[in-house]
């Protein structure tokens, strides 16, 4: 008898209120639900002031609060986020961190010391589904989103860290090009953006954060209207649209004559310009004359071109140019009048380089499968 299920109806008496994500929050969820209990609206501030600005990661750590409040606290919310699985430190500074989420998915977050600046590369989803064929992250396809407090709990977690390893150096800028698609993940990043930015949170500036996109465009043109509306790269990759359809199968839905105009609408504040990024992959996108295209393509566009040379890995069927190559590639962009710049491969050593981003730990079913097929590994940078 006593293994027998609980009818429906005593199931439906005994439902019960989902619990909060404090770290899913807006500032303005977390004063509601203060209400909502019974307590004035600051203390749903204080709370939320825990969670996003002190990054606590229990109730009991919330000193100023009651034991009461805190028992109530444990019945109707939680503070989610990640754990911290392991962190890789490369020969040049750059530190990887595997992270955890509650069901037990890996995601990875970057943290990269470039004097007194440290950039922070974070992650908006696990996997993702735009499928570019030079990419690590594509390979795993995409398993879920991250929802907002698994993507700001990131920079609380790499905060942690640096306070620990090497205190004194904060998190200066933040860029969101770590594994998944952003803009795929809408609704998850603008509420990241705004946490992340508030004054009584992480209180980041929004000139310093960056969001990386392979181009959705419809919602290029939403983000336009956020209140929170970071600097813009884009995954260009191509001088035109042969190349880029067959290197991102995304532009086969929107071209580059369509991204483009998204982008000339963008409303950009003064002195900001567009970041096209843009992969070098030899005998593909490399040519002097892929160069001259490419400025035909940008002209009128307030922007810069940062160029990325091919990060190995041993699902891509492509190779990184010399450095001859890369360096004429430069040189030409700039006699054209493209403010260019070479992105020099951080964390290489480590997989944490762009695109390398794919959970290649051991336990990685990336890992599994490469072994399983007998492909060797990334061979070395040159
Ligand atoms: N999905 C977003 C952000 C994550 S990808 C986007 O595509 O923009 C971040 C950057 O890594 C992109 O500019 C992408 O073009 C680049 N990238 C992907 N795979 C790469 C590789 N194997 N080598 C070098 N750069 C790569
Ligand atoms: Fe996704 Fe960006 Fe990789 Fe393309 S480059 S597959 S959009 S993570």
């Amino acid at each position: 008898m006593r293994d027998r299920p609980a009818p429906l109806a005593v199931l439906a008496t005994s439902v019960v209120e989902p619990k909060l994500d404090l770290r899913s929050a807006t500032l303005d969820e977390a004063c509601g639900f203060a209400v909502a209990q019974g307590w004035p609206r600051f203390r749903g501030e204080q709370i939320w002031r825990w969670v996003h600005d002190k990054a606590a990661r229990s109730f009991d750590d919330m000193t100023n609060l009651g034991r009461e409040t805190r028992a109530r606290l444990a019945e109707t919310a939680v503070i989610g986020g990640l754990t911290v699985a392991e962190v890789q430190t490369s020969h040049d500074g750059t530190r990887k961190l595997r992270l955890v989420t509650h069901d037990g998915q890996s995601i990875e977050s970057v943290v990269i010391p470039d004097g007194d600046k440290t950039t922070q590369c974070i992650s908006s989803q696990v996997g993702c589904a735009v499928d570019c064929q030079f990419c690590a992250t594509a390979k795993l396809g995409l398993r879920r989103n991250l929802d907002a407090g698994e993507i700001v709990d990131q920079v609380y977690l790499a905060r942690r860290l640096l306070a620990d390893v090497e205190p004194g150096r904060r998190i200066s800028n933040l860029v969101y090009m770590g594994m998944g698609e952003p803009l795929h993940n809408y609704d998850n990043l603008v509420r990241s953006l705004g946490i992340l930015t508030h004054d009584k949170g992480a209180g980041l500036s929004q000139r310093r954060i960056t969001v990386s996109t392979s181009g959705l465009v419809p919602k290029l043109e939403r983000l336009g209207g956020e209140d929170v509306r970071p600097n813009l790269a884009v995954s260009l990759n191509a001088p035109n649209d042969a190349i880029r359809d067959a290197i991102m199968p995304i532009n086969r839905k929107w071209n580059i004559a369509k991204l483009l105009g998204a982008l000339r609408a963008y409303p950009l504040e003064q002195r900001r310009r567009i970041t096209f990024e843009y992969v070098l992959l030899a005998g593909v996108n490399d040519a002097l004359d892929h160069a001259a295209q490419l400025s035909r393509l940008l002209r009128g566009i307030k922007c810069k071109v940062n160029l990325i040379p091919f990060n190995p890995h041993p699902e891509a069927p492509y190779t990184r140019p010399s450095h001859a190559a890369v360096a004429a590639f430069q040189e030409e962009c700039r006699r054209l009048g493209m403010p260019t710049y070479l992105r020099i491969p951080r964390g290489d050593d480590i997989d944490a380089a762009c695109g390398q981003l794919a959970n290649r730990s051991a336990s990685s079913p990336l890992v599994a499968l490469t072994r399983r097929r007998g492909l060797p590994s990334p061979p070395p940078v040159e």
